[in-house]
């Protein structure tokens, strides 16, 4: 097992743990300012998210519900396969509530634009997206990210949530794969 050479597979870090740490303090301070008053549901989506929302729901100094949804638009690898199933569905009613949808990336936008919909269909009182990346892609599609983190080139990343193959997800910073990784 390769298991004590993971860092050393990336080839590039994006964004270090710290970095991070600190974005997401910046978003939280945003999310608490736009939502003063008013109770908010987090929703995150699986299993990407796991990290992003373990430390934005900490960052938050107020009350959150939490809830999560998985739902799958990438198969194996690292092409969009452009269908989108709902593997586990909110154990929440959400109707008359402030939701805000937490994911670590925004590629297409197409799994963020789907979900937006499917959950505005259930009479929430808001829907808004809170994610740490966003690619150039994501411009191009119809989908009204309030809170973005960084916009990054439109490269596969991994680390922090974000797997290849179902690995480095435990990574605690973000990079890129070195290419003996994919071969
Ligand atoms: P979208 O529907 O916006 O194209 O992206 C859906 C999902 O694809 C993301 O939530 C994420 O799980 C995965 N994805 C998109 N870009 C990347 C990337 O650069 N690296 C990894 N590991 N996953 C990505
Ligand atoms: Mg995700
Ligand atoms: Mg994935």
């Amino acid at each position: 097992m390769d298991s004590a050479h993971v860092e050393s597979d990336l080839v590039n870090v994006l964004f270090t743990e710290e970095q991070i740490q600190a974005k997401i303090a910046e978003m939280a301070r945003k999310i608490e300012a736009d939502y003063e008053g008013q109770d908010l549901l987090v929703v995150g989506v699986l299993k990407g998210a796991v990290m992003v929302m373990a430390d934005m729901a900490r960052a938050l100094n107020r009350h959150v519900e939490m809830d999560w949804m998985a739902v799958s638009s990438y198969g194996s690898g690292t092409k969009s396969s452009g269908v989108v199933r709902i593997m586990k569905d909110l154990d929440t009613d959400i109707a008359g509530k402030h939701v805000l949808i937490v994911d670590e990336i925004v590629d297409t936008g197409l799994t963020l634009s789907w979900l937006v919909t499917n959950l505005a269909s259930r009479g929430p009182a808001s829907v808004e997206i809170a994610t740490l990346l966003r690619k150039p892609d994501a411009l191009a599609m119809p989908v009204d990210v309030k809170y973005v983190g960084w916009d990054i080139a439109n490269e596969f990343v991994v680390g922090y949530g974000l797997d290849y193959n179902e690995r480095y997800r435990n990574l605690r910073d973000i990079g890129t794969l070195a290419p003996h990784v994919y071969s």
